[in-house]
């Protein structure tokens, strides 16, 4: 465990192409305690970089951390989880988790898209109940989700749109109490919060509803580190303005190299 509070050195052990979009890395990383939440997350900072992405802990133990990683089109740690990245290492923060199960839920439903994999796939592994997955992927992930749990793939459109809205407006509950998990792009997440507490009047312990990615816009994550470049206009006493303007119009393979 590094001197830091709250945050574990690792290196890459290994990697593994799952499918097209999803790449299954395996940390060797010492003292990590699992919360036993089973989609907890941790964050992760890969080498070079200052900028936290959140992944979900697929498994762990034996001084192993296993993440499956999805790579989009671009992205921070989409390019460098792209690569031969074996033998890199990384820093992850303490795991948290939110999935909280009612004790008297008879049921489970799930729905995200493939960033929600991992977590959906820990979960029903875990979770001792009947459960209903609705994920929308375009990869073939058959047998990555436990053969009791029945799912309903959905094909996903073109990268940054989902229907998964659609979907959870037009689910067949079933009776009984139960929980209702869901993750995948933010942009939906209110209205399906919404549709679950009005339409469907649930308690709010009856769901969990989280938005983990979030499409493009204006203002982004970047996919490289701004930092050289803001630290050169510094240095040639640019104004912040001018440095941001300089960063948005640099080519990919010019920030790459600043
Ligand atoms: C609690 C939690 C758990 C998560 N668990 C996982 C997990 O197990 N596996 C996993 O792969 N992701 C997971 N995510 C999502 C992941 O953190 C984001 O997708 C993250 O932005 C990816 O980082 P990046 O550096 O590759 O792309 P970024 O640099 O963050 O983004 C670059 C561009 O890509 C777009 N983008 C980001 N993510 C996606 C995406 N998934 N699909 C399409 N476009 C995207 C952005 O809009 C942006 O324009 C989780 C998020 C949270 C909050």
């Amino acid at each position: 465990m590094s001197t830091r509070a709250q945050q574990y050195d690792a290196q890459v052990l290994r990697r593994e192409q799952l499918s097209p979009h999803l790449v299954r890395l395996t940390l060797g990383v010492d003292g990590f305690v699992s919360t036993g939440v089973p989609d907890e997350w941790v964050g992760l900072v890969v080498p070079g970089q200052f900028q936290v992405r959140y992944y979900t802990v697929r498994s762990c133990g034996s001084g192993e951390l296993v993440l499956d990683v999805v790579v989009h089109e671009v992205g921070l740690v989409t390019e460098w989880a792209s690569r031969d990245v074996v033998g890199d290492s990384v820093v992850v923060t303490e795991p948290k988790g939110s999935f909280a199960l009612p004790a008297d839920a008879e049921w489970l439903m799930l729905v995200g898209d493939l960033t929600a994999m991992p977590a959906m796939a820990r979960i029903s592994e875990t979770v001792d109940l009947p459960t209903r997955i609705w994920a929308e992927v375009r990869d073939d992930l058959a047998g990555y989700v436990p053969d009791a749990a029945h799912v309903t793939w959905i094909d996903a459109p073109a990268e940054g749109t989902s229907r998964l809205a659609d979907v959870v407006a037009e689910l067949d509950w079933p009776e009984g109490p139960g929980y209702f998990w869901m993750a995948g792009e933010s942009a939906p997440m209110r209205a399906i919060r919404k549709h679950l507490m009005r339409d469907r009047k649930l308690p709010a312990s009856a769901y969990d509803v989280m938005g983990y990615w979030r499409a493009a816009s204006a203002r982004q994550p970047r996919a490289v580190d701004p930092g050289p470049i803001y630290r050169e206009g510094k240095a040639q006493g640019l104004s912040d303005e001018e440095i941001w303007a300089r960063y948005d119009s640099a080519p990919e393979e010019h920030q790459a190299r600043s």
